[in-house]
């Protein structure tokens, strides 16, 4: 699992890409370089310059010793124009960064310096449109997983969902194209009524890119109809 000072890191390590005059950048990139499966921690492509530039993070001594990735040919620096390490401060020395990368460091309060400048690489082993479509591939579906997981997130943990009766989804209208939550039966329901201002439209479930958010079982039922008595 990823440490949240991690994840921490990675995004301002994105933000320090952006700002860099950077087209794309991406976190999570999957690379292929003779055979082996990377993940750069941050990627960024300034496209009128033809520049890529990874950043790979590393938030204990352990996981950068660890990495052999930075010491092997084909790594970070192979693939990239820049390759760098970001860290939090003062994790490791200037001289123990392989060759060729770059340190930055970042501070409690995300302010990040550059310690030791990269060395270009003259000849990346992966052409820049290949890394573009990575990037590209990579930004476009933490886009959509964002808006995905944001709208099957269930605050209740599933809860009364064993032996469910109903489930609250979220589906589309293909009238009014707005998305709403609605209760359906878990079994049999075929289509539900938009609740549109005035629409009405009848939608069909199977074609409305429905999403379960939570469901409810007889539990459900009867302690809410306990509560709702007293
Ligand atoms: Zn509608």
């Amino acid at each position: 699992m990823e440490s949240p000072l991690h994840a921490h890191i990675k995004k301002q390590a994105l933000y320090w890409l952006k700002e860099k005059v950077v087209d794309l950048c991406a976190s999570e990139v999957k690379l292929f370089v003779k055979r082996k499966k990377l993940k750069a921690d941050a990627m960024g492509i300034n496209i009128r310059k033809r520049e890529s530039r990874i950043i790979e993070v590393k938030v204990s001594r352990s996981d950068f010793l660890r990495d052999n990735v930075l010491r092997t040919p084909y790594g970070y620096h192979d693939i990239a124009d820049y390759a760098y390490i970001m860290t939090p401060k003062e994790l490791i020395d200037p001289s123990e960064v392989p060759e060729g990368y770059g340190l930055l460091e970042i501070d409690e309060y995300d302010h990040v310096i550059v310690k030791k400048k990269p060395i270009r690489n003259p000849n990346p082993v992966v052409d820049l449109d290949i890394l573009m479509k990575r990037t590209a591939r990579a930004a476009t579906n933490e886009v959509l997983f964002k808006e995905l997981s944001k709208e099957q997130k269930d605050v209740t943990k599933g809860t009364f969902a064993r032996n469910p009766k109903v489930h609250l989804v979220n589906a589309t209208c293909p009238v009014c194209k707005k998305r709403r939550k609605y209760l359906i039966k878990a079994q049999g329901q075929e289509e539900v009524t938009c609740k549109g201002r005035g629409c009405k439209t009848n939608i069909p479930l199977n074609k409305a890119r429905i999403h379960i958010v939570t469901s409810y079982n007889d539990r459900f039922y009867k302690e809410l109809q306990e509560l709702m008595e007293e």
